[in-house]
This record gives C-alpha cells, sequence and structure tokens, in this order.
C-alpha cells in the first residue's frame, strides 16, 4: 500500500486544503482501513466551511462522512468484515459501554465521535474505522447508491418515529436532500406526499422523487394549501428545515404526528403551547441513525427507492470547493465525490 494520499484537510475557520497527507494505519485491533470507493457532501460539510462555522470541526481533520469503500486492511481482532468486502460506514463511532449504549441508543453515546468532524473522514483515499462503524454491502451495489446509506439510515429512525401507513397525508417541510429522501420513503410507505420549498429546483426533484403536490411557501401560504389538499390538515408534518415548528403545528391534523429532524440551533419559533394540547399532538424529535444501518442497506439493496434521480453532481476530490460551493447555493441535490 502506498505511503501518502490526497485528502481534503479542514484546517481553520473557512479553510479547506487538498494536502498530500499520511495513509492511515492500523492502531487498534478493532480497525479496519478503506480505500474510498465515493464520498457525499452533505449540508454538515456546508457548516462546517461557513464563516462563521454553523458546526464546529477539529482543526486538521479530513472531512466527510458519507462514505462507500472497500476494506484493505483489518486489525487482528476484526472477525465481522474481511479484505476486499465493500461496506458502507455509521460516522458517528460509539463506545459500546455507556449507558445509552447500553440501552441500544448508541446516536446518544456519551463518547460518541463523528467521523469527518473530529477524526479523520471520507474525503481521502484512504480512512480508518472501526469494525463496530462498517456495514457489509452487496458487490455489485453502484458508489453513487450506497453513499445513501447514512442520510437514509437517519431518515428512517425518523420514519419509524411516525410510523407512516399506506394512505396517511405527509406534509415534508424543505426539499433538499434529506427532505427529498422523506419525501422517497413516505411514498414507499403509501403515504400521499406534498412538499413546501422556496427553491424551485428542489420543488421540481420533489416532484420527480415522488411527491404529489409542492408549494413555494413564500407565495402562498403554507396552512391553507395543505388544507386544499388534506381538508383536515396533514395526518403527519415532517420539519426538515429545522425552524419550522409553528407551521407544522398548524398545517398537522387534530392527533397527528409531527417529526422534527432539521437542526437549526438559531431558531427559537413561537409555538402556542394550547395548540399542541387542543389538538392533541404528538411530537417527535430525532436525531441521527440509530441501529437503523441494516435497515438502510436492504432498502438500497432492494431499489425500493429512486435514489439515482437526485444525484445532480459527480466530481473528483479536486472540485471538492466547487461542490460546496453549488450546495451552499442550493444549485444541486446529492454531490458525490468520486475517489476511484
Ligand atoms: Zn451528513
Ligand atoms: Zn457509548
Amino acid at each position: 500500500m502506498k505511503k501518502t494520499m490526497m485528502a481534503a484537510v479542514f484546517e481553520s475557520v473557512g479553510k479547506v486544503s487538498l494536502k498530500e497527507v499520511e495513509v492511515p494505519k492500523i492502531e487498534k485491533t478493532s480497525d479496519i482501513i478503506l480505500e474510498v470507493e465515493a464520498c457525499s457532501i452533505c449540508g454538515t460539510d456546508v457548516h462546517i466551511m461557513s464563516v462563521p462555522p454553523g458546526y464546529i470541526a477539529s482543526p486538521n481533520t479530513i472531512l466527510g462522512h458519507e462514505l462507500v469503500g472497500k476494506v484493505v486492511q483489518i486489525g487482528e481482532e476484526v472477525t465481522s468484515i474481511k479484505i476486499g468486502d465493500r461496506v458502507v460506514v455509521n460516522p458517528n463511532d460509539y463506545c459500546g459501554v455507556c449507558e445509552f449504549c447500553l440501552a441500544n441508543q448508541p446516536n446518544h453515546c456519551k463518547n460518541i465521535k463523528p467521523m469527518g468532524i473530529d477524526y479523520d473522514g471520507g474525503f481521502a483515499e484512504y480512512v480508518k474505522i472501526s469494525e463496530k462503524t462498517a456495514h457489509k454491502i452487496s458487490s455489485d451495489l453502484p458508489s453513487e447508491i450506497a453513499v445513501f446509506a447514512e442520510p437514509l439510515a437517519c431518515v428512517i429512525n425518523g420514519a419509524q418515529k411516525i410510523k407512516a401507513q399506506p394512505g396517511d397525508t405527509v406534509l415534508v417541510i424543505g426539499g433538499g436532500p434529506i427532505g427529498q429522501i422523506f419525501i422517497q420513503v413516505m411514498k414507499a410507505a403509501g403515504a400521499k406526499v406534498i412538499c413546501s420549498e422556496i427553491s424551485e429546483l428542489r420543488r421540481d426533484f420533489a416532484l420527480k422523487s415522488g411527491a404529489d403536490d409542492v408549494i413555494n411557501p413564500l407565495e402562498h401560504d403554507l396552512e391553507a394549501f395543505t388544507k386544499k389538499c388534506f381538508p383536515t390538515g396533514a395526518d403527519i408534518v415532517i420539519d426538515v428545515v429545522g425552524s419550522q415548528m409553528s407551521e407544522a403545528i398548524k398545517a398537522v391534523k387534530k392527533c397527528g404526528k409531527v417529526l422534527l429532524f432539521g437542526v437549526n440551533t438559531q431558531a427559537h419559533p413561537e409555538i402556542t403551547q394550547s395548540q399542541i394540547i387542543f389538538k392533541e399532538i404528538t411530537i417527535f424529535g430525532t436525531w441521527l441513525a440509530n441501529a437503523t444501518f441494516p435497515l438502510a442497506v436492504k432498502m438500497l439493496e432492494s431499489g425500493v427507492l429512486n435514489l439515482e434521480t437526485l444525484i445532480t453532481h459527480t466530481m473528483p476530490l479536486a472540485d471538492l470547493e466547487k461542490g460546496l460551493d453549488i450546495l451552499r447555493k442550493g444549485e444541486g441535490i446529492e454531490l458525490i465525490i468520486n475517489l476511484i
């Protein structure tokens, strides 16, 4: 194996550099080294690179956390994965022994370590991961589809809380990559789905994802539109934006469910608390993926979703900054960096 590799290193606020660094080495007996096939650009990467940053990453860390790769080296105690396997990775490494890990809630691990933020990630030719975060995929799943495993695992964690049934009516607020995946998962569950999104490009993609109708909330009233589509309100409202809770409460049906997925730490929406009581609404928060990777892999391999339609750009590592810019401006949906 080579000694050095190209990697996109987060250096300091607003600065990422493409440079030659050492190839990671096996240190612990549970370590695995992957040759990265592809890694997609996530909204979190855009937040990390913003000035001031919307998400704080450790300086000198290689970015990227939505990846697929081929196993090239394994530590001596690795038993579930062998050299040559292809895997997707849960980028939030967990300790396995804290109170939350023992309760099967690794997304709340007290010692959680996010890849591409606190340890080196997938915008590189090679990456080191731990065995418990690796999930095997079939040899013929295209890498452009496999990179959806992480966002899909997070969507499934939310979807398992709201339990959409065939015939349910769903409003998805926000049509970025996660919103599009929610639309597809809700359609696959047999729901009727509408999407609220300010960008025309994303509204077009929402229709391609299977949304029954779309709305620009800057031009039309969301509550009125929802009630035009679903006269008593939506059974389920999903906020992928991170600031739309009061809109969600207005649009949801009596006894309906609201799922809060998007994160915006600056948002302090004004909530009419009594509405939650009068309407008997259930509100769920959902955070990261929680033991949902196996199901995400199964869904990707089954082909039940239409994720290839979401891929707007594939590019080499050298174009990462260009890709971050496209995503920041909302001019793409799924942007994938191909490493091989
Ligand atoms: Zn992500
Ligand atoms: Zn833990």
